[in-house]
């Protein structure tokens, strides 16, 4: 069976594992925290956080280098927020703070808290025609905005006119945060995209969405992002 993994030195962690533990059996998903575990997976989800920490983080751990490896050999990769900055192959100066160093795999330029700070955040509808024509409740935390994408990576999901999301095989990358809200379409998208069977007889149609009223707000405080 394939091993979903879970990158967890930092960020939105545990709310990645609730959504994947919605859709997956439970032995299909493990933390990935040394280069040991990046050994056992075979697809790997980048949180949210801080993708200055977290970058420091992956030096220290010794995750670095194998696994920007792994992912230039085509490890299937769900990057959120601050996962996306570190996938991106160029990073646009101007976010006010020094970047990180990425580990690239997604040919776009990204700008680093792209709308401004904490205070901008927001939440809006974003549209995925990949995973059909209802919207997809986008909540862009300190978001990194996407400048350029370059082929064969493809632009899957969009805030107005805006690319909010994009894919080149099974890596995906967004700067909303699919995590906060409880829709669980894109999370099973990717699983979709290289693991099919871990699905079965947990399609998202079994976990709708509860009622926009009972949505998560925007998180005010979160740590450092
Ligand atoms: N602004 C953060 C960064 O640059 C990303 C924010 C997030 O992951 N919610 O790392």
């Amino acid at each position: 069976m394939t091993t979903i993994g879970l990158l967890a030195l930092q960020g939105d962690v545990p709310e990645h594992a609730a959504a994947l533990r919605r859709l997956l059996p439970p032995e299909a998903l493990t933390a990935v925290r040394r280069p040991a575990d990046l050994e056992r997976v075979g697809g790997l989800v980048l949180p949210g956080g801080e993708s200055t920490t977290l970058a420091r983080l992956l030096r220290e751990t010794g995750l670095f280098v194998p696994l920007a490896r792994r992912i230039a050999g085509g490890l299937p990769v769900f990057a959120t927020c601050a996962g996306l900055i570190l996938v991106a192959e160029n990073l646009s100066a101007g976010s006010g703070t020094p970047d990180p160093e990425t580990l690239g795999g997604l040919g776009i330029t990204v700008r680093r808290n792209g709308y401004g700070g904490q205070a901008e955040s927001f939440e809006a509808p974003v549209r995925i025609p990949e995973i059909g024509p209802e919207s997809f409740p986008g909540v862009f935390v300190r978001a990194p905005r996407i400048l350029a994408v370059t082929a064969p990576v493809r632009p899957i999901a969009f805030r107005g006119e805006e690319v909010v999301g994009v894919a080149r095989g099974s890596l995906f990358g967004f700067t909303f945060h699919p995590e906060l809200g409880a829709d669980p379409r894109l999370h099973a998208a990717w699983v979709a995209s290289f693991a099919p069977e871990l699905l079965r007889g947990k399609s998202p149609a079994a976990t709708p969405a509860p009622p926009k009223g009972r949505r998560r707000p925007v998180p005010r405080t979160p740590a450092r992002r």
